[in-house]
């Protein structure tokens, strides 16, 4: 079995899964990636006769293979023994003719929970006892959200989140000031999205803040890019089979699909990576919203940014570089790293490239993909509310019309929709899509939508807004590298 991780853009490049997930990505801009990885398969019969825990077991130790089984348990009982309401972690739940895989059951109700309370275990086990990493996450509001909860109060790491000024809603925003850990830092910034994701790029590169910081205190990510957060995912995918399978609605062996709601292309990657590892998977249906460089990449097999930016009700999936794309480019293109660097290097350069057309039909082969508009995700939204008193949030829903176009083409595989936030995460736009309107603020809406739909509300969110709260500053964006030095002073600052 291979052992070792390399870079999309150099096989030259060659580490183990513990320093792969403490760097976060390549020093040449890659991602790592596991060559081969198909040929390991895990025994489905009895993977699914685990508990959740037992099967990320199995998948664990085929993509960490450094990690001994004691770190293995040790890690997976602390992520998710407590953490999460409902003891399967993702249930599944049956809505009209297709089943949904409920991925916001973690302390933060959005899916990002089930990366990032594993994520932080697997540092802290691949970390040498002198080492210190400060985690950076530029958010537009799940990702900076979960990771504090993931990382807050962890030994030998402190978190540093950045966030559009006035670019996230008021509850994510109420969720990063309130988590209130003695190693997290939160910032604002003037500045749009990209300005902050920008500048954290920026700063994994600054040499002079390296030095500064030392040989002991290294910089780390917190998105998908992290294998360390991807392989987490791969294991709700199972968990949904082995539910399908218990609930006989499935036989064991039979294909199903999946429909996933995307942005950075990690959730529906975790997919793919579950059917090299041998589950039965007819097709991964891919949804965007507006934003949907991957709809039409998918009609022509040009990957192009080159358009307007559309801020949607689906913040989440408001991307036009979905980084983990690279990973998929490497595994169908024959894990031709060279042929991966010239594509990201066009893309870079020209905010676009092209792929072969036999490249295009074998991803074609495993994936479709579609997209909602913001009036189609609302539309959709109370469609299922009022049919079958299911209350979706706006990604999930960019998700229902791509997957009943989907279901037209294969009637006869049995389909899964992957749930990635509670509604009561959104508000505003389930409000608006449910009921025509929305209150003048978060906690009223919250009451309303509630007495309107008897939908319980997450308890976390629900006692949010009683929480105390820290003051974030707000930072201009060149003064972020400044802000992660002296938090990380101030966080480490006993470490020798
Ligand atoms: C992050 C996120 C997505 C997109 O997931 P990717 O892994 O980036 O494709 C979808 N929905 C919600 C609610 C999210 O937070």
């Amino acid at each position: 079995m291979n052992k070792y991780y390399i870079s999309t853009r150099d096989a030259n490049i060659k580490i183990n899964a513990k320093q792969a997930i403490i760097k976060g990505f390549s020093d040449d801009k890659g991602l790592f990636v596991l060559p081969h990885l198909s040929e390991n398969k895990v025994d489905l019969p009895t993977l699914i006769k685990k508990d959740y825990q037992g099967m990320a077991a199995e998948v664990l130790r085929i993509l960490l293979p450094d990690f001994s089984n004691e770190e293995i348990d040790q890690c997976l009982h602390n992520a998710y023994d407590h953490s999460f309401s409902d003891d399967r972690i993702t249930p599944i739940k049956d809505v009209d003719n297709f089943h949904v895989l409920e991925l916001f059951h973690g302390p933060t109700s959005a899916f990002k929970d089930v990366g990032l309370q594993l994520l932080p275990e697997l540092m802290r086990t691949a970390l040498t006892p002198e080492q210190r990493v400060m985690i950076l996450a530029a958010t537009s509001g799940d990702t900076g959200t979960a990771a504090l909860a993931g990382f807050k109060d962890t030994d030998q790491m402190g978190i540093s989140v950045f966030f559009p000024d006035g670019g996230v809603s008021p509850i994510q925003k109420q969720q990063m000031l309130t988590t209130k850990g003695a190693n997290t830092n939160v910032a604002a910034i003037d500045g749009n999205f990209d300005d902050a994701q920008t500048n954290v790029k920026q700063i994994f590169n600054d040499a002079d803040l390296k030095a500064k910081l030392g040989s002991n205190i290294s910089l780390s990510s917190a998105n998908s890019i992290n294998i360390g957060r991807l392989i987490p995912q791969i294991v709700y995918y199972f968990n949904a089979y082995k539910q399908l399978v218990a609930n006989q609605q499935v036989e064991l062996g039979q294909p199903v699909s999946f429909t996933v709601p995307t942005g950075n292309f990690g959730d529906v990657l975790a997919g793919y990576y579950a059917k090299m590892l041998g589950l039965p998977v007819e097709k991964l249906v891919v949804a965007c919203n507006s934003n949907k460089v991957l709809a039409d990449f998918f009609e022509n097999g040009v990957y192009d940014r080159n358009r307007p930016f559309f801020k949607t009700v689906a913040p989440s999936m408001d991307i036009q570089i979905s980084s983990n794309f690279e990973r998929l480019l490497f595994y169908k293109s024959g894990e031709d790293s060279s042929a991966i660097k010239a594509l990201m290097d066009q893309l870079e350069t020209s905010g676009k490239y092209q792929v072969s057309p036999e490249l295009l039909a074998s991803i074609q082969a495993d994936f479709e993909c579609g997209y909602s508009d913001d009036a189609q995700i609302e539309a959709s939204i109370k469609e299922v509310f009022e049919r079958d008193h299911y209350l979706m949030d706006p990604h999930t829903a960019s998700g229902y019309s791509v997957m009943r176009a989907a279901q037209a083409k294969h009637p006869e595989t049995p389909m899964v929709l992957l749930s990635t936030a509670s509604p009561y995460k959104f508000v505003d736009a389930v409000a608006d899509a449910v009921m025509g309107h929305h209150e003048a603020n978060a906690i009223d809406t919250t009451k309303a939508l509630f007495d309107f739909t008897r939908v319980a509300v997450p308890e976390n969110l629900a006692k949010v807004w009683s929480l105390p709260e820290d003051q974030a500053p707000v930072i201009e964006p060149d003064q972020m590298a400044e802000f992660v030095y002296e938090r990380s002073m101030e966080v480490f600052k006993n470490h020798d």
